[in-house]
């Protein structure tokens, strides 16, 4: 099993020091086989430090999920030492799980970065700020309304500069969504959704894909 795609290198550290390539290889290898084949089973979500307190479950696309699944930095040196010393070692890898099963996993939390809302009622995490708080660097992000729901994609923000009869000075900030086109005081609230960007979950994907895509071995 996992034959195919593997390489084996020679074996150049001196035995008991160091763990061997060749065996290191083969570790990564099993690991990449067990997440590409759940992968490939249609998994969603992932559950992380599962059966301790803070057992938490993923997206898969999830940024705090990422470096879970970089197996090789995964593999630190002090980790390489323990399986030199013990070839059975093996590291914590998360478990891929389909919504089917993540539904089950009710002991695990969900993540607050990436908000998998497994059950359909968590609170939506939103960033509050003021109208004046926003920057260009906000286009792309969700607007929302105080309880969460969505009021489109913010494509531009504008600060109009506006003065009374009186002479006296009224900015607005124009926030215009994929949905509206809004006027606010610069005191006003706003909330955006606090997560990561579609255009940064797809990025997040697309790797992903290339990570876990590959060939899965018939079960
Ligand atoms: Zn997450």
């Amino acid at each position: 099993m996992a034959a195919s795609g593997t390489h084996h290198l020679v074996e150049a550290a001196p035995p008991g020091t160091m763990v061997p390539t060749s065996v290191m290889d083969a570790v990564i290898a099993e690991e990449l086989t067990t997440l590409r084949r759940a992968f490939a089973e249609g998994a969603e979500y992932a559950l992380t430090r599962a059966g301790r307190r803070d057992a938490t479950i993923h997206r898969l696309d999830c940024p705090a999920l990422q470096p879970h699944l970089d197996r090789r930095a995964r593999w630190t040196q002090l980790h390489r030492d323990r399986l030199a010393a013990d070839r059975s070692y093996r590291m914590p890898l998360p478990e891929l799980l389909t919504r089917e099963r993540a539904r089950h996993a009710s002991a695990a939390r969900g993540c607050r970065v990436c908000w998998p809302n497994i059950s359909g009622r968590d609170a939506r995490p939103l960033k509050r700020l003021t109208a004046r708080g926003l920057r260009a660097r906000h286009a792309g992000r969700v607007l929302a309304s105080e309880s969460g729901e969505s009021l489109g994609t913010i494509l531009r923000i504008a600060v109009l500069r506006g003065t009374d009869l009186f002479g006296v000075q009224h900015d607005e900030v124009e926030v215009v969504t994929s949905g509206r086109t809004l006027r606010l005081a610069p005191t006003d609230p706003v909330h955006l959704w606090d997560l990561p960007s579609d255009a940064e979950a797809m990025e997040r994907r697309t790797r992903l894909i290339a990570r876990l895509g590959g060939p899965a071995p018939a079960a």
